[in-house]
């Protein structure tokens, strides 16, 4: 009830206009269907891009050529990994990610990425036997000369290139990093590899977009929804995958007033997996875009062609992409709202803690929060809303401080975050104040 009377006295805590900001504009405009539509058709042009054949070392070439041609700022590498024969592999192969690295001016060592996969695949089943479901041939699949993964995923590389391509003409403060992953299909080979280097080498990523199956509007059974776009990300609710999923529907529809995006509070969907896990698992925030009417008899399938593609609505997801990544990579980083324990928390279980008290009068929120480094930083918001809501609620400007009390507001029943504004007006991910794991030590 308290929080209730808090929230309703909601005109001290108006929400601030937010604008739009001229680069992030630029790079929504810049985005072209028809080139996303030549990419799309040159993706389907290898016939194949399965991991096991010849076709697919064409398709790398491709890539890295666009990429390099794209602008002289874009830094272009292969990235090689051998992958030991696992699940439906024939055989151990090394998969080649394909990297364009555009630095940042400001924060160099702070990496935004986007991300898809250009590989493709063909499942081909055995004839089935009784009423069991007709199981895979291993070897027909990898051998099939036709599997044109158009939907799935050239649009997700198509987003990806396109990006780099209107990106690279910009400048942003923190480094934009564009991949297009090999051996997704046979179980996120390539982003496994990139994401357990990342993790060895300390690299500081603040996001993953992996954009998985954005080609096509229509599910072929009646359902055609053209302005809406599906994001996955991780439990639980306050994870930082799911702080970028919120930052992603936030900016997406701020800038592209015309679509909607659709938070899917859960990893992916049943039975069903993308590059953003390997980045989850390795510790790193990431989210999935996905189209809602996915076509699954024609996903995996030598009908996942062009004819069966959108290219208007992948140039919509795309630009929608680009409105987040822009803006976060713009953004000042989120704030950091944790402490370090004491020995006696340490020894009671716990490895973390936010930085939030009751305050002296017990019934009020202090909310602490460590100063960030960016030069443009102009200050913070605090926003809140209830454990039940899945979205902000209200939002305070607090001012550049690193400390907040809400009055008379029960840590206990409120979810409360921070975000750092910049003297342009962006805004970083949110970071929430988050009930620490205990694990309790073992009695014997
Ligand atoms: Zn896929």
């Amino acid at each position: 009830m308290r929080l209730l009377l808090i929230l309703l006295a909601a005109s001290l805590w108006a929400q601030a206009p937010k604008r739009l900001h001229p680069v992030v504009e630029k790079v929504t405009a810049g985005v072209s269907a028809e080139r996303i539509a030549d990419t799309l058709k040159k993706l389907e042009s290898f016939g194949t891009r399965d991991i096991h054949s010849t076709q697919i070392h064409e398709a790398t070439r491709w890539i890295q050529q666009e990429f390099t041609a794209m602008s002289p700022r874009l830094k272009v590498s292969l990235d090689k990994h051998l992958a030991k024969k696992r699940g439906r592999m024939m055989r151990d192969v090394e998969v080649t990610n394909v990297v364009a690295v555009l630095p940042g001016k400001t924060q160099p060592d702070v990496h935004v990425l986007i991300t898809a996969h250009y590989d493709s695949v063909v499942l081909v089943r055995k004839p089935a036997v009784g009423n069991a479901p007709a199981a895979i041939d291993n070897a027909a699949s990898a051998s099939a000369p036709k599997a044109p993964g158009v939907s799935d995923d050239a649009s997700g590389v198509a987003a990806v290139m396109e990006l780099a391509r209107v990106m690279s003409q910009h400048e942003f403060d923190k480094t934009v990093v564009f991949i297009a992953f090999s051996g997704e299909e046979y179980g996120l080979l390539g982003a496994l590899g990139y994401a357990a280097n990342a993790k060895r080498s300390g690299m500081k990523i603040e996001a993953v977009l992996n954009n998985d199956i954005i080609g096509n509007d229509d599910n072929g059974q009646g359902l055609k929804v053209s302005n809406v776009v599906r994001v996955f990300s991780e439990d639980p609710m306050d994870s930082p995958s799911r702080a970028i999923a919120r930052y992603v529907r936030e900016t997406g529809e701020r800038y592209l007033p015309g679509m909607k995006v659709d938070a899917v509070f859960r990893n992916d969907r049943f039975g069903r997996g993308g590059d953003h896990t390997a980045f989850n698992t390795n510790g790193f925030p990431g989210v999935r875009l996905t189209t809602v009417a996915e076509d699954l008899k024609k996903q995996h399938s030598p009908d996942d062609t062009f004819a069966n593609a959108s290219p208007a609505y992948c140039a919509q997801v795309t630009r929608v992409n680009g409105a987040a990544l822009a803006s976060l990579a713009l953004a000042p980083s989120p704030p950091l709202v944790t402490r370090d324990v004491t020995k006696t928390e340490a020894e009671s279980g716990y490895s973390v803690q936010p930085n939030l008290a009751r305050g002296k009068e017990t019934v009020d929120a202090v909310l602490k929060w460590k100063p960030g480094a960016e030069s443009d930083l102009a200050g913070y918001a605090v926003v809140v809303r209830s454990t039940t809501a899945p979205f902000w609620e209200r939002e305070i400007h607090v001012g550049k401080v690193n400390e907040f009390t809400l009055r008379n507001l029960s840590i206990d029943d409120a979810v409360i975050g921070v975000k750092a504004i910049d003297a342009e007006g962006l805004e970083s991910a949110v970071s929430a104040y988050v009930l620490p794991k205990r694990n309790f030590p073992a009695v014997n």
